[in-house]
């Protein structure tokens, strides 16, 4: 028996989703040649953890055995102004508040909690970008967003600027429809990209070329031919969504805990460079800026200088 989505969309709508999306779980068949390939060209970089859980990432029912439903949700964290101040370099707006792995975790939390009050004892999952999850491919599926030619999720309505996050359970909800792909003959992520990480066609992404992945997933040194490429960005890169005509509306996110650090308004790069540990685990822990940690903001701002 299917059951009635709307008391649940409104309680996820609640705790500060702007989109939800449902999807029937299938093996992603079409994937599996594309994330093969993409993986032989060792377009993942050093992220050799893309490389485990193959079977998984393209079969929910491996992660979840009796899976029905993929509950997809997006959550806002579009924000304004950057750079912060002139003496500090770009951070991406997605960690300028706290850590969306922690503020997300905790409503996926207390949305299986719902979710078990109220349909009983039921089997739940979530997914916070910790998992072989296809969450793009999944919120394709459930019609919250089509995938852009900068390969980002990107929904009609509100851009690009979301997380997306995954729910497995086997209860059984109607699936959403799939929404088209709007990017149509528009190149404007591919002739802004300072790197040139995304393929000329399009819809393929080469991540050890990201600044997002120079600066924060690549552990070692920045190779020298990115000089003078990183358009003064220390901490992830918006470019693609920044030039997106799609992102014109892009309304500021209204979970507060996603706003902005005060405490990262006023620092400066000069600061990051002087900074201690102690100073920076204190005030970084509750951000994703400490995934890169101290000695990788400070390599990434001496790269640029
Ligand atoms: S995040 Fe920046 S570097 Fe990466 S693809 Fe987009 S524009 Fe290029
Ligand atoms: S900038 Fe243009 S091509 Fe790129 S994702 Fe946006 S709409 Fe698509």
């Amino acid at each position: 028996m299917r059951l009635d989505k709307k008391p649940l969309k409104e309680y996820i709508s609640n705790l500060g989703f702007f989109h939800v999306g449902f999807a029937r779980t299938r093996y992603l068949e079409e994937e599996s040649e594309r994330l093969e390939n993409w993986l032989n060209q060792s377009y993942h970089g050093e992220m050799s953890y893309l490389e485990r859980y193959f079977d998984f990432r393209l079969d929910p029912q491996k992660l979840m055995p009796g899976c029905k439903t993929i509950l997809v949700l997006a959550m806002n964290y579009f924000q304004e102004p950057r750079p912060l101040n002139e003496n500090q370099s770009k951070i991406s707006i997605y960690a300028l508040g706290k850590d969306y792995h922690k503020v997300i975790r905790s409503k996926t939390k207390e949305i299986i909690r719902w979710m078990r009050t109220n349909y009983g004892e039921i089997s739940a999952r979530a997914f916070v970008d910790s998992g072989p999850v296809l969450e793009r491919v999944w919120a394709k599926e459930s019609g919250i967003s089509w995938t852009g030619k900068n390969t980002l999720s990107i929904n009609p309505k509100t851009g690009s600027y979301f997380f997306l996050t995954c729910i497995l359970t086997d209860l059984e909800f109607e699936a959403d429809i799939p929404i088209k792909d709007y990017c149509g003959t528009c190149k404007k992520c591919i002739d802004a990209c300072p790197t040139q990480a995304i393929h000329p066609d399009g819809f393929l992404l080469d991540a050890s070329k990201c600044i997002s992945y120079l600066t924060i997933e690549l552990k070692s040194n920045i190779p020298e031919e990115f000089k003078g490429k990183m358009d003064n960005w220390i901490f992830g890169c918006d470019v693609c969504q920044d030039v997106c005509p799609w992102n014109r509306f892009s309304k500021q996110t209204n979970v507060h805990e996603l706003q902005l650090f005060d405490s990262l308004k006023q620092l400066t790069d000069q600061e990051f460079i002087d900074m201690s540990q102690d100073t920076f685990n204190k005030v970084f822990s509750q951000s994703a800026i400490k995934r890169t940690g101290l000695t990788g903001m400070q390599r990434n701002i001496r790269f640029n200088q």
